[in-house]
């Protein structure tokens, strides 16, 4: 549609095991005629995507707070520390350097709870016009969570003053905004699927889909709520990006922070940095 823009905001990498995001993948399996391939420690970044649209401004996911070494479970830093970043990367830095204050956004659509994408939804507990979008399996299950456990903190979102608006399933939130439900990483993923005047559709799919290999090669994690889910999942994405010739954008290829890569559509235009209409 005329009017939607979409800009990414890059938060810096955390890192970790490679086969922690496609697990039991080929490429990273001792063979018989290779006993001497390495782990790969993957560059794993972080974004967030401002989308502006005539009746509102939308933030997709809220990225890792600021205070991370303290918060986190020290598993989850042995696992995925944050580790390479700048101030003006985090995410208050890259908000305010895009111009924009929790007050400003309309919606903060969490694509899932986890620890690196909802990190600074507290930081909108004053903004009391703007609300929390997330399907409401997810908030079912993170709200009935009684510890701290794969890579949740009930912190980010157990938090007074937030306004949580639960979604039931593919929604259209606003006009060619749509909610896809992708669960099988967590209870209640999401996807985000945006049709662009000039663009054409673009999918992020946040951790539905991590890296560029899991969508090609369909291997999931060992991090996740339900394997199998997770395929059904990212079959219905598959078929969904083919009957729309949609560009995919998953949620942690660091192919895509680094010229010559670009996401699964051959698209030149779309590199983080750039703004899509
Ligand atoms: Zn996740």
């Amino acid at each position: 549609m005329r009017g939607i823009k979409i800009k990414p905001l890059f938060h810096g990498n955390m890192h970790c095991d490679k086969s922690l995001l496609i697990t039991g993948h080929p490429d990273l399996m001792l063979t018989k005629s290779n006993h001497t391939k390495n782990s790969v420690w993957c560059e794993t970044p972080s974004f967030t995507y401002i989308i502006e649209h005539p009746d509102g401004r939308m933030l997709f996911d809220a990225s890792i707070h600021k205070h991370w070494e303290d918060d986190w479970l020290p598993e989850y830093k042995e696992l995925a520390p944050y580790d390479d970043y700048t101030e003006e990367q985090q995410f208050e830095g890259a908000l305010k350097a895009a111009g924009l204050g929790p007050e400003d956004i309309d919606f903060v659509f969490l694509s899932h709870l986890h620890v690196d994408h909802a990190g600074n939804a507290k930081l909108f507990d004053t903004a009391n016009t703007t609300q929390i979008l997330c399907h409401e399996d997810e908030y079912a299950a993170a709200a009935n969570m009684d510890k701290d456990e794969h890579f949740f903190l009930r912190g980010d979102y157990d938090v007074p003053g937030l306004r949580f608006s639960t979604l039931p399933g593919d929604i259209e939130i606003m006009k060619d905004i749509h909610a896809i439900s992708l669960p099988g990483h967590t209870a209640g993923t999401m996807a985000l699927k945006i049709q662009l005047e000039h663009s054409g559709t673009i999918i992020l799919t946040s951790d539905a889909c991590y890296l560029k290999e899991s969508y090609d090669d369909e291997v999931g994690s060992m991090i996740g709520a339900s394997l199998e889910q997770w395929g059904h999942s990212m079959r219905k994405l598959k078929m969904m990006a083919r009957a729309e010739n949609a560009t995919v954008i998953p949620g942690h290829d660091h192919n895509i922070c680094h010229e010559g890569h670009a996401p699964l559509r051959d698209e030149p235009k779309l590199r983080v940095g750039g703004e899509y209409d």
